[in-house]
């Protein structure tokens, strides 16, 4: 029950000064985004990839309201790709963006996202990396998909994100399973109405395993983003039935979010990537990591609680 509620929050703006103004936020805050500058990170990515890990980094931002943040957003990633050059981690650092915080709710915002996402885009595969198009709310995903066919006839390892509690999302993974794409799929982070989207987990899981066998068997490149130990394993047992090498595939799971299972899976050789997350617009990304898990916001309020 507390999960609608959390989610219904993290759009209230007034939730959003209450709770990123409370001082001890910081340091539940801190378990998911480990900093809030390009400099504070770049410690991270080094210790993270030094640990067999691969990456891919999200400058947080979202549901910004003049064009002025979206070209912020575009430079806040530019800055960070200068960043990565020096490191020379090619596709071990790649990076996630979501077009809302490039200006796509905006007037004009379709040509607007494209516009201010496209530079990344060329950044990233200047230094030989790539970018992933997250996915946010159900409304803004014709939106999305157009953006990453747009950026797909340029930059063709450009990936996207597929959602499963959506009931469209079967169709679109058929249509992204072709050669050379690059798919995550993921459960889904944002309150969807029964219109549109599963709302029990057993349907939610048992649409992700359907969508997985499309991406398996597909001749793309499927990214699972999940800590579900159910889903891993079933990932693994359908790439072993699509006759799919180890590097045929990746496991990709959050910063703070069983970090034993980051290190085990990719002892084991798998590709395992790491979505880390800076900046200091930290507070959809926050309370959508509070939803998904309520010990999170009995912790949460624990802390702020006893201080
Ligand atoms: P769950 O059943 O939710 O969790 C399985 C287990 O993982 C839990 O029992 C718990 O032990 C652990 N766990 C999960 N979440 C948490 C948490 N917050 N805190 C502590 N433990 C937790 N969603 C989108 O809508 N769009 C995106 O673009 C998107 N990108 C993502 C990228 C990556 C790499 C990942 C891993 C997730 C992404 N998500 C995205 C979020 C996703 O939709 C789910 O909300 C999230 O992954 C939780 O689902 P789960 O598959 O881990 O399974």
């Amino acid at each position: 029950m507390l999960g609608p509620v959390i989610l219904a929050a993290s759009r209230s703006d007034r939730m959003r000064r209450l709770i990123s103004a409370a001082p001890v936020t910081k340091q539940v805050v801190d378990r998911f985004i480990p900093g809030e500058s390009v400099d504070q990170i770049v410690p991270i990515i080094r210790e993270l990839t030094g640990r067999g890990l691969e990456l891919t980094m999200d400058v947080v931002g979202e549901d910004i309201t003049n064009p002025g943040q979206a070209e912020a957003a575009r430079d806040a990633y530019l800055k960070l790709i200068d960043h990565l050059k020096v490191l020379d981690l090619g596709t071990r650092a790649e990076m996630s963006v979501k077009l809302s915080m490039f200006g796509q709710a905006l007037d004009g915002g379709h040509e607007l996202a494209l516009a201010n996402v496209r530079p990344v885009v060329e950044a990233a595969a200047a230094i030989g990396t790539t970018v992933t198009l997250d996915a946010e709310d159900h409304t803004t995903l014709d939106s999305m998909f157009a953006i990453h066919d747009e950026l797909r006839k340029d930059f063709p390892q450009t990936g996207c994100v597929i959602q499963a509690y959506l009931f469209r999302t079967e169709d679109d993974a058929r249509r992204l399973a072709g050669n050379g794409s690059r798919v995550r799929i993921v459960k889904g982070a944002y309150k969807e109405p029964a219109s549109v989207a599963y709302q029990q987990k057993a349907e939610i899981d048992k649409a992700y395993v359907r969508i997985l066998k499309t991406l398996m068997e597909g001749k793309g490149y499927p990214m699972i983003g999940s800590h579900d130990p159910r889903l891993i394993s079933i990932a693994q047992e359908l790439g072993r039935r699509a006759g799919r090498k180890l590097d045929e595939y990746e496991f990709q799971m959050l910063y703070g979010i069983r970090s034993e299972e980051h290190l085990r899976l990719a002892a084991e050789g798998h590709r395992m990537r790491v979505y880390t997350a800076y900046g200091t617009d930290w507070y959809g990304y926050f309370m959508r990591r509070l939803a998904e898990k309520p010990a999170n916001l009995r912790f949460f309020a624990r802390s702020m609680i006893s201080k």
